[in-house]
């Protein structure tokens, strides 16, 4: 309910009142995490769109969150589920629920000015400037990877083209990134909007999920032969379909030796460095990439959205994207003052608080526990592809290198065996093709699995092929 008087009409009446509905609305979150164990993910209602159709009318507020509790909550994608591990999804956490509704109290608009939440994103890109191994470097949180490719492919044109920003593209020559076959879509987008079309991407052979560098530097020669410029190699730190880590090394030494880009896609990948050995190493040679693009919101468990991208050349960051017309002008003081706006280093101007979850997530839970739970996923990983292989139904698709088993049914149809699961509400794989097979594939970044999840997933799988 809300006064009807100018200045009032959008904050509640009766503050007592709202309080009281928004401890209701806090204890159905509450009950929701606490019983996370127990809802895995169901079909949306038939009638969802109607349900939720704009009526445009106003409810009072008890009324509205009733109907966020029931008629929306409900029906999430179940990837706060122990045994979700489809795509690759991240489970959330308690602590980062409570940090979003700080952010959206606060509602800070993130894209300068002199305010404190700035510090707090630099403390983040800092902290990621560590795990990499980086003594300094710049960088700026994004809603996610895709995003942060974007960002991070545009600074390499940059260096390459500087006159990019003024002429456009009609000057340059046609240019090539490449990629191990199997690396991720959105540096196919990334070149896409940013004018080069897929043909730009080189997808290069990659045996057993890791790109072959004999044949990197055959295809740059012979793009270089015939007049293109090869500009960014991606190192994939973290294979979507395998769980698989290039040589990144062997990739900076290629970037250097040509004079490239050496840009590392490690969404989830990047927090195997926080994890035991042997899976801390896997990255080895991040240290020396231009770039990296990766995401909070997957193994880290911040909730929806939120990802980064780091350069190593602040000027070069600074450079692909400060605009200060006159109503952006900087100040000495008052609000138009502070050394570091969020703006100057990517696309957008209003942005939100998303580095208050990051922060509360890393401050509140410690590194500590975060590393063991990326070792605990390594080593379901490894269990379950174990359990597979002694399957007489079920083989193992591909060696378990960090956190993603693919399994081969012998039995059955991988689609219709992981559609049966899900619907059941026992376990949620997604589905890839291995050596030209259908294959059931689970990335674990799931805090809540257990052991015992695995193997009761397992053997619902097996149980499942055998009827099929
Ligand atoms: C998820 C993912 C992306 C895309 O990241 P978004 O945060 O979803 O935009 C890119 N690369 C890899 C390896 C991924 O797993």
């Amino acid at each position: 309910m809300t006064d009807t008087s100018e200045g009032h009409r959008l904050d509640p009446t009766d503050w007592s009142a709202f309080e009281a509905d928004l401890h209701r609305v806090a204890s159905a979150c509450v009950a929701r995490l606490r019983a996370a164990r127990e809802l895995p993910w169901q079909a949306p209602p038939e009638d969802m769109a109607a349900r939720v159709a704009i009526t445009g009318r106003g409810m009072p507020t008890t009324d509205l969150f009733d109907r966020i509790a029931t008629d929306i909550m409900p029906h999430a994608t179940g990837n706060t589920h122990p045994r979700f591990w489809g795509w690759v999804h991240g489970t959330g956490t308690a602590t980062g629920v409570a940090a979003e509704m700080v952010a959206a109290t606060m509602n800070a608009n993130m894209g300068g000015r002199d305010q404190g939440g700035a510090e707090v994103e630099r403390a983040v890109i800092k902290w990621l400037h560590d795990i990499a191994g980086w003594q300094d470097g710049s960088g700026l949180m994004t809603s996610g990877t895709s995003q942060a490719t974007i960002l991070a492919l545009s600074c390499a044109r940059m260096r390459a083209f500087p006159s990019v920003r003024a002429d456009g593209l009609a000057a340059l020559p046609e240019m090539r990134v490449y990629i191990a076959a199997g690396g991720h879509s959105c540096v196919k987008k990334a070149l896409e909007v940013m004018g080069h079309g897929a043909a730009a991407i080189v997808q290069v052979p990659a045996p057993m999920g890791r790109m072959d560098v004999d044949a990197l530097r055959a295809a740059i020669a012979a793009d270089r032969t015939a007049g293109r410029h090869p500009l960014a190699v991606v190192g994939t730190v973290g294979s979507v379909n395998l769980g698989t880590y290039d040589d990144l090394n062997a990739l900076a030494d290629v970037a250097r030796d040509e004079e490239m880009w050496l840009h590392c896609d490690a969404a989830f990948g990047f927090w195997t460095r926080l994890a035991d050995a042997p899976w801390r190493d896997l990255s080895k040679g991040i240290e020396r990439a231009d770039s990296v693009a990766m995401d909070f919101h997957k193994w880290m468990a911040v909730p929806y959205s939120a990802g980064a991208v780091l350069i190593r050349d602040e000027t070069l960051h600074l450079a692909t994207f400060r605009e200060r017309p006159e109503y952006l002008a900087a100040g000495a003081d008052g609000l138009a003052g502070g050394d570091w706006w969020a703006t100057d280093y990517g696309l957008e101007l209003s942005r939100s608080f998303s580095a208050l979850k990051v922060w509360a997530t890393v401050e509140g839970l410690g590194m500590d526990a975060l590393g063991a739970q990326i070792t605990d996923n390594c080593r379901q990983a490894a269990h379950m592809g174990d359990l597979a292989q002694a399957s007489d139904v079920l083989e193992l698709a591909a060696p378990v290198v960090s956190n993603l088993c693919v399994i081969r049914p012998l039995q059955g149809e991988a689609l219709a065996l992981a559609a049966q699961l899900q619907l059941s509400g026992e376990a949620v794989f997604s589905t890839t093709i291995v050596d030209g097979t259908s294959c059931l594939r689970a990335a674990i970044v799931n805090h809540r699995t257990t052991t015992a999840d695995v193997e009761a997933a397992v053997r619902a799988l097996e149980a499942a092929a055998r009827d099929a």
